[in-house]
């Protein structure tokens, strides 16, 4: 197949875990004859240093030219003033709101060489593999806000069409995995979550039989999530729950630098990113690790491209990278010297092409 994508490499440790990703990128359509361009495109502090806005027009305009956009990361100390009008971090909000990307994906799985980087118990942690689908566009994070002196107000607003929407595409990613689906509310409280479970139930009655539907209140989800986080496959939820329970969520694998994401609109296209930030502690040293990166072209090729057999491939090589001892410096057990973010990336590309 033939495919643009557009690289967004970003700011900090961005540019180094891209790289590795591009290569990986190129490995796949190497060994599978598929034709990736890649057109690389500002944003975040790089844009501002480079055009005074963090979504230049044309980032925007070439990321909806093409089939996907991969990025790195935005952010870091230089562009950390709070009184600044332009933040890197209005880079992301706007390429999520100018691509119509309203439903967040970060899968959990948990790589068994990797129990010693989790701060749970390895027995609670054999058999993860879970996805959170996340609403990003609704909810409390953009409802009527109001301050007084001695009040405040932040209110929280759903349509039926946002909740189908989040929905559907949730219970289509369950269809193609173990077909359960676990939406988490609060509906002894919430009159937007008992809007959010009736929608739930009539989609998922309607069009989605074959996916068995459970509901759960988002405290008893949290606890579950330390308690029997193995029982999970789906969790779709709304926007600031997602935000927090993703969080929480991102512990079982012990580190952030393992884990990808992608944000998904009404079309095939969508954005893939990792979850961490651009880490400028460790930026510019050659030790980041890339992984979650790799792991968010495994994403792009599933979602956007539709290469499921590339897809898990990518994720196998990424496996078989860690099975081989090659730990990055975040995942690194103690005593154990530390792989370069290159030598990661070797080390996938190597197993891809075995
Ligand atoms: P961070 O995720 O950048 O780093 C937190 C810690 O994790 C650091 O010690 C870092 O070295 C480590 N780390 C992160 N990714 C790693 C990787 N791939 N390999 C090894 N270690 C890794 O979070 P932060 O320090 O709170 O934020 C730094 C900057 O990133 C800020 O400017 C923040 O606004 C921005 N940020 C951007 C995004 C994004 O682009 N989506 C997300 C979060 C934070």
């Amino acid at each position: 197949m033939r495919a643009a994508i557009t690289v967004l490499p970003g700011d900090g440790i961005g540019p180094e875990v891209v790289a590795q990703a591009t290569r990986v990128l190129a490995a796949v359509g190497e060994r599978w004859g598929h034709v990736f361009t890649l057109r690389e495109a500002l944003i975040g502090g790089a844009a501002i240093d480079q055009t005074g806005t963090a979504l230049p027009p044309e980032t925007l305009a070439v990321a909806r030219e093409t089939d996907a956009v991969l990025l790195g990361a935005v952010g870091g100390p230089k562009w950390d003033d709070p009184r600044a009008k332009v933040r890197p971090e209005q880079g992301l909000l706007a390429i999520r709101k100018g691509l119509g990307l309203f439903a967040n994906l970060r899968p959990v799985a948990v790589n068994g060489k990797l129990l010693h980087a989790s701060p749970l118990r390895p027995e609670r942690l054999a058999g993860v593999d879970l996805l959170v689908v996340r609403e990003l566009t609704g909810g409390i994070y953009f409802g009527d806000k109001l301050r007084d002196a001695d009040k405040a107000s932040d209110s929280c607003t759903y349509t039926v069409t946002e909740v189908e929407r989040i929905v559907r595409t949730a219970a289509r990613i369950a269809r193609g995995r173990r077909k359960k689906l676990c939406s988490v509310d609060k509906a002894n409280v919430l009159e937007t979550s008992r809007l959010w479970r009736e929608t739930t139930e009539r989609v998922m009655k309607q069009e989605f039989s074959d996916v068995a539907l459970s509901h759960m209140l988002v405290d008893a989800c949290a606890m579950q999530l330390i308690r029997k986080p193995a029982d999970f496959d789906v969790i779709v939820t709304e926007n600031m729950f997602g935000d927090i329970l993703t969080d929480e969520a991102s512990m079982l694998a012990g580190s952030m630098g393992m884990l990808p994401s992608a944000s998904l609109g009404e079309g095939k296209s969508g954005l893939y990113e990792p979850i961490h930030g651009s880490a400028p502690d460790i930026m510019g040293k050659g030790i980041a690790n890339p992984y979650a990166t790799i792991l968010s072209v495994a994403l792009l090729l599933r979602h956007s491209l539709g290469l499921e057999t590339e897809a898990a491939a990518v994720e196998r090589a990424v496996d078989a990278a860690v099975d081989r001892g090659v730990f990055p410096v975040d995942i690194a057990p103690s005593g154990v010297s530390p792989a370069s973010t290159g030598a990661a990336g070797d080390a996938v590309v190597a197993a891809l092409r075995q």
